[in-house]
């Protein structure tokens, strides 16, 4: 089995306004979460009929912010993990994180891949987001990381940002198309309970405005050298996310620490977001049933290479019905999606209503 490793690092240095992923406020990684990792890696890492835990094909410590660990923490994980020669191993950071010190420990550590939350060009957006970081700091961040010796740099931009223009956008590619490989660009989305989510701040785009950004970025990003692959990732050549296409292909991987998900052999199980349980070992996967063939279809809906209809009858026993047919031909005259080789896939404008059309395709 091939399969992906992904280790959640729930400690961030504050809280962004806008944000509601799992984590608590720290300025460093306790020991102790590196030990509670370690020992459920141990717990739930697939192994072969020997017994042998499998060696992951990528590894991604995502959060949170995994910027926040030491080298010799990412070490640690990385001993036990034993990552096949040929992975990708990610690291997420913040800008103010990257330190030559922190990038040379990483990096001989056996990270390959960084990816930087950016955000944004433009030091009043950052601020309104409640991001620690400039501008200047992340172009700083990109640069030192390229000397460190990172040739594969991701970089994260959001988009319908208040006030957000083709310039602010512009600005935003072009940082980072300085030094990176890859750019993830998310649209804004305000999150139940977080301030932005309870606060809206003045100038948000509406939802044709927020459409009108995307289609902006994705000939900007484009016009930069870096191609669409999924609605929010864009890549030069050869550079798209490893880690990332193993979900959007239902793949095999372990997500391990609070409110990580996994699937291996088609079974989906997560962990509670419950840091305290975690600590003192009491973290117990919560079984989320069988991989079925409309994730399937979801997710690879999401990609630009789209639904390959023999995969998904050699996988789940199925082809697309009539009627999901007749619904993709209707959305294909309409500039919504687009025959493939092998199946279908969603066009830009498709991309931009994709919740709609899955609650019509998966009815039918
Ligand atoms: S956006 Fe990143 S740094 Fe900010 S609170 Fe969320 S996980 Fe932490």
């Amino acid at each position: 089995m091939t399969y992906g490793l992904y280790m959640h690092i729930p400690y961030c240095s504050g809280r962004c306004a806008y944000c509601d992923f799992y984590s608590t406020v720290a300025q460093a990684v306790p020991e102790g979460y590196i030990d509670a990792l370690l020992r459920d890696f141990e717990r739930f890492v697939p192994r072969d009929a020997a017994g042998v835990p499998l060696r992951p094909a990528t590894v991604y410590f995502g959060g949170g912010t995994p910027g926040l660990l030491r080298p010799a923490q990412v070490a640690r994980l990385m001993q036990a993990a034993n990552p096949l020669p040929t992975a990708e191993v990610t690291l997420e950071l913040n800008p103010e994180q990257a330190t030559p010190g922190r990038l040379a420990g990483w990096l001989s550590a056996g990270v390959n891949r960084l990816s930087v939350g950016v955000q944004s060009a433009c030091d009043a957006q950052l601020r309104r987001l409640g991001r620690r970081h400039t501008a200047a700091d992340a172009a700083r961040a990109l640069r030192l990381a390229r000397a460190a010796g990172f040739n594969n740099l991701s970089g994260d931009m959001m988009l319908a940002l208040p006030g957000d223009s083709r310039q602010a956008i512009d600005e935003t590619v072009a940082l980072l198309a300085a030094e990176t490989t890859h750019i993830s660009a998310y649209l804004l989305k305000l999150e139940r309970g977080t301030p932005m989510g309870a606060a809206p701040p003045p100038g948000l785009p509406d939802a044709d405005e927020a459409a009108e950004l995307y289609r902006c970025a994705v000939d900007k990003l484009a016009q930069a050298g870096y191609a669409r692959y999924e609605i929010s990732n864009f890549a030069r050549p050869g550079f798209e996310g490893r880690h990332n296409l193993i979900y959007w292909d239902a793949g095999n991987w372990l997500g391990l620490g609070p409110s990580a998900h996994s699937c291996l052999s088609g079974r989906r199980f997560s962990f509670a977001a419950n840091l305290p349980a975690m600590l003192r070992g009491a973290s117990e996967p919560v079984d989320e049933g069988e991989l079925e063939a409309d994730d399937y279809i979801m997710l690879r809906l999401r990609l630009d290479a789209g639904l390959d209809e023999a995969a998904l009858e050699r996988r789940f026993g199925r082809r697309l019905s009539a009627g999901q047919q007749a619904l993709l031909s209707q959305l294909a005259t309409a500039d919504l999606a687009t025959r493939t080789l092998g199946g279908w896939a969603l066009t830009t404008g498709g991309m931009l209503v994709q919740n709609e059309i899955l609650v019509r395709l998966l009815d039918l």
